[in-house]
């Protein structure tokens, strides 16, 4: 019997996945679901050895890929810090991390195997599973409640960036965890467990999925939002909903989390093309912050054109919130996105661009809102020019 303490970032679980051993060159992917950036204690009491590898599952990516909301580690290339501190956002995802955690230490029986299956295989099968949509993918919102909406909303960005048929968005549900054959499909194919191990596991999640009633229904296992350069977008349920819960207007979330991940589609388009500062999608906090604030920036000019989302000041209000709620502190890390002031101004200089050119209704090129944007990177960075909202 031994103690050991866990402290685990979810987020960085899930795009391991993503990421496992691909070519940088070959592997962009920007991760929302990094968003969260949540670490959860969980102590555990026994490690039985039961032979099971408990990184069973693997999934290559093929093509490029960014990550959004990773949460890596690299001190050595770490960004200045600036004024920075924890939003109303990451109260909320505290509060689904405790009653994840404290749901599962409830009903956890020292079995190990228990333990990787609920923090690990879950949320691998959940993205994969999206990814390449094999179920449960064509719907958004646990009931479908927005599927219409997403529809529209891409069938928007589409026109509005020109770039029909070009990108895939697909959904995330807690509920996919709750089907067996799914799992089972998901193991077969993505893992190296036997038949007898993946009935074995399959008996466990079936344990699990009724003696909690986190498990899977907290929205961790739905927090997927990322963009890969090979054309797909993944929103889960639960990131939208834990970002709505701080006071903000579902469809807000939704379409500023869409249109945020259509501005890495945009990037993707013109890799190689734009030219930037620093070099794009090389994983080191100074890069990532770029490419994300850049995404802010899309954003903002998107949902505020009169012929994109044709966002009023209310609206306004509430994506500008979104982003300056899902802002982060973490300045060593290679998942570092800007701060929420940083993230806040960069979806309002997007917005300001828009407004200047409403007069004609005129749509820039993609190159000239990625030029106005590294004209004004250094003030986002820099600036205190924020927006009074908050
Ligand atoms: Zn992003």
């Amino acid at each position: 019997m031994k103690n050991i303490s866990k402290k685990i970032l979810f987020t960085t679980l899930a795009l391991g996945l993503v990421m496992v051993s691909c070519n940088k060159e070959e592997n962009l992917t920007t991760e929302e679901s990094q968003i969260t950036g949540v670490s959860a204690k969980a102590s555990l009491k026994t490690l039985p050895n039961s032979g099971l590898n408990p990184n069973r599952i693997t999934f290559k990516q093929k093509g490029l890929s960014t990550k959004d909301f990773s949460i890596g580690s690299s001190l050595i290339n770490a960004v200045d810090p600036s004024e920075c501190g924890d939003t109303p956002f990451r109260g909320v995802l505290a509060k689904y991390d405790d009653l994840l955690f404290n749901s599962f230490l409830s009903v956890y029986d020292g079995n190990i195997d228990g333990y990787f299956l609920v923090f690990y295989d879950y949320f691998a099968i959940n993205q994969i599973t999206a990814y390449f949509g094999f179920k449960n993918a064509d719907y958004f919102g646990a009931n479908g409640e927005y599927t219409q909406y997403m529809k529209q909303s891409t069938r928007s960005l589409e026109n509005f960036w020109d770039m029909h048929d070009l990108v895939q968005v697909r959904g995330q549900h807690t509920a996919t965890l709750e089907d067996p054959d799914l799992l089972r499909f998901i193991y077969e194919n993505f893992s190296d467990a036997s038949e007898a191990e993946i009935n074995y596991l399959l008996g466990l999640a079936a344990q699990y999925n009724a003696a909690s009633d986190q498990i899977p229904e907290n929205p961790f296992f739905a927090s997927d939002g990322f963009a890969s350069f090979d054309g797909k977008i993944v929103i889960g349920d639960g990131l939208v909903s834990m970002l709505a819960e701080v006071g903000i207007d579902p469809k807000v979330v939704w379409s500023s989390i869409l249109a945020h991940e259509w501005g890495h589609q945009v990037q993707f388009l013109n890799y190689g093309v734009f030219a930037y500062p620093i070099p794009p999608f090389i994983d080191t906090p100074e890069s990532t912050r770029m490419t994300e604030l850049e995404a802010d920036f899309f954003t903002g000019y998107y949902l505020t054109h009169k012929r994109g989302a044709t966002y009023n000041w209310k609206r306004v209000e509430g994506f500008l919130q979104a982003f300056f709620e899902i802002g982060d502190c973490y300045f060593g890390s290679n998942g570092h996105h800007g701060t929420p002031i940083q993230r806040m101004a960069s979806a309002e200089m997007g917005y300001e661009l828009a407004k200047s050119a409403q007069k004609n209704g005129k749509i820039l090129s993609q190159q000239a809102v990625h030029d106005a944007f590294i004209n004004a990177f250094d003030e986002i960075i820099n600036g205190s020019s924020g927006p009074n909202i908050q």
